[in-house]
């Protein structure tokens, strides 16, 4: 695919205004495709997936960390009993943490973290504290068993209670960052809505890329 003029939906936008926590989803699409409209083709030529670790580190200066435990990262505030935190923003020294143990058994998981937490230091870092971001309230992932605490399942979101508006704000901004409107669009007619095809080709959870298509107005096949 060559590189589009822009990354503005061709088809307007999300067809949600707001999504359940309030979420302004066309700000939060607008601020996913100033991004991506900014990159140099030395960072990404354009071809899905989107880099989401270059784009952190080049575009950005960030460092992006694994850690088997964010919340034990010299300068993360107490989590709070049984916090299982999937990431940690520490903007002052532009530190993303990344939970390894997550990225390790759901690599998708660790690219929607990532784009998270660079949600929030696109967003939200004026407030210059660090940014907690608990597994429950990140909407990339699916559910994680075994040695680590068990995650909500992301298709019952209606049995949740509302996230923190900037949870839901970074949640927004790093589907429409991972999964571009107007590549969705393109690949989507391309694969007649294979969510497994598109699964592959965005590195995307099916339970993001499932929200991501409901946001834009697309069904999808299994
Ligand atoms: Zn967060």
């Amino acid at each position: 695919m060559s590189r589009p003029r822009s990354f503005a939906d061709p088809e307007g936008g999300p067809v949600v205004d707001q999504d359940r926590h309030g979420t302004d989803m066309a700000a939060m699409e607008d601020a996913a495709v100033a991004v991506l409209d900014g990159l140099p083709d030395w960072i990404w030529d354009c071809q899905p997936p989107v880099p989401v670790e270059r784009i952190a580190e080049d575009r950005f200066g960030l460092r992006v960390i694994d850690t088997p435990d964010p919340s034990t990262v010299a300068g993360a505030p107490d989590p709070g009993e049984n916090a299982h935190l999937s990431g940690l923003l520490l903007p002052a020294r532009g530190e993303i943490w990344v939970h390894s143990g997550e990225a390790q058994r759901w690599p998708p998981r660790r690219r929607f973290t990532i784009a998270h937490e660079l949600g929030h230091w696109i967003l939200h870092r004026d407030a210059g504290h660090p940014v907690m971001c608990r597994a429950a309230e990140l909407a990339g992932g699916r559910v994680i068993t075994g040695a680590l605490p068990e995650i909500a399942p992301a298709d019952k979101p209606k049995e949740r209670p509302p996230l923190p508006i900037e949870e839901a704000e970074a949640n927004a901004f790093a589907a429409a960052l991972l999964l571009p409107a107007v590549q969705i669009r393109a690949e989507h007619a391309t694969c007649g809505g294979s969510i497994g095809r598109l699964m592959e080709i965005f590195e995307s959870s099916n339970a993001a890329l499932e929200r991501r298509l409901r946001t834009l107005g697309l069904s999808w096949s299994d």
